[in-house]
């Protein structure tokens, strides 16, 4: 069975300005890096129903969203976040793109899968868009995954260099979903820190700036895959963000491509053994478009082996 990747070009038409970190092309050049990578199927990403976004999401909040979303120009959310033409489907496909990779991965029909999708998702919480997010793509998927299968447990693995604050809210009371992240911190949104433990299923490890490879790879060996291993998850989603990688502008972390085929590695490696190699992967941030396309290559490379 192959990886599959799902894209859709309406991903391309989120518009946050022309100086924006979060811009067209970095998915451009994540699709430009992988493409014919051997062992991957490309199929397009549906949009997410009105019912899949209420899974993650307050619907009052979500239809004031919808109607703030202008024809021209821009609509301002936050000092991060905007709202452009095409906004709402674009990010309607990421959630639509994590839906199907569930429902392909359980019924047997790909390997494992990756959803090529912008803008990304985990600062969004359940009635608030931040950190350049509009719907939490993963945090919708995991309670798609619990609601349409035969599942009682999920775990979310987040490297993005910035802690996911909108998963871990939406999941802090849950103790279906175990959300486990590693960040750099002191580092935007704030939160992340290793206190934070939700109902006992959030695991927070935080990593200081200049971190690298000793440092990333230890939490994750020393506590992060050790903690998914107790949590026997039925399903396993990568919030994939590149941007603790060295290249990257917004952070101070220095990991190298081979840091994510390393982790990537890692997580289907323990899928295997607890649970049938089930997992999706979202793409969340990365800022240098070279940074961001080694490392998606990588990251594909290892979930195609
Ligand atoms: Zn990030």
């Amino acid at each position: 069975m192959k990886t599959l990747i799902i894209h859709h070009d309406d991903c391309l038409n989120h518009d946050p300005g022309p100086r924006h970190a979060e811009r067209a092309d970095r998915l451009r050049a994540v699709l430009a890096a992988i493409e014919g990578m051997p062992e991957t199927e490309f199929l397009p990403a549906p949009l997410a129903t009105l019912e899949q976004v209420q899974l993650a999401h307050d619907p009052a909040w979500w239809q004031n969203l919808v109607n703030l979303e202008p024809e021209v120009d821009r609509v301002t959310l936050d000092e991060d976040t905007f709202l452009s033409p095409g906004s709402i489907k674009a990010t309607l496909r990421g959630s639509g793109a994590a839906c199907f990779a569930v429902d392909q991965v359980f019924a047997g029909k790909a390997k494992n899968a990756f959803c090529a999708t912008r803008p990304p998702g985990h600062h969004a919480e359940a009635a608030v868009a931040m950190g350049f997010c509009l719907l939490n793509h993963v945090a919708i998927a995991a309670n798609h995954a619990l609601a349409t299968q035969d599942i009682q447990r999920v775990a979310i693995l987040d490297f993005d260099v910035h802690h996911g604050n909108g998963t871990q809210a939406i999941f802090e009371q849950k103790p279906e979903v175990m959300y486990i992240s590693s960040h750099q911190s002191p580092l935007y949104p704030g939160t992340g820190h290793a206190h934070e433990t939700g109902c006992g299923n959030i695991l927070n490890l935080p990593l200081p700036p200049r971190s690298g490879s000793r440092e990333f790879r230890q939490a994750w060996s020393d506590s992060g895959l050790p903690a998914v291993r107790n949590f026997e998850p039925q399903l396993v989603i990568i919030s994939a963000g590149f941007d603790a990688h060295m290249a990257d502008p917004l952070a101070q972390l220095e990991l190298t491509d081979e840091d994510y085929f390393w982790m990537t590695r890692e997580i289907c490696a323990l899928a295997d053994e607890i649970c049938h190699g089930r997992v999706i992967s979202v793409l969340e941030g990365g800022y240098d478009l070279g940074g961001l396309a080694g490392a998606a290559t990588a990251h594909i490379r290892a979930l195609t082996s």
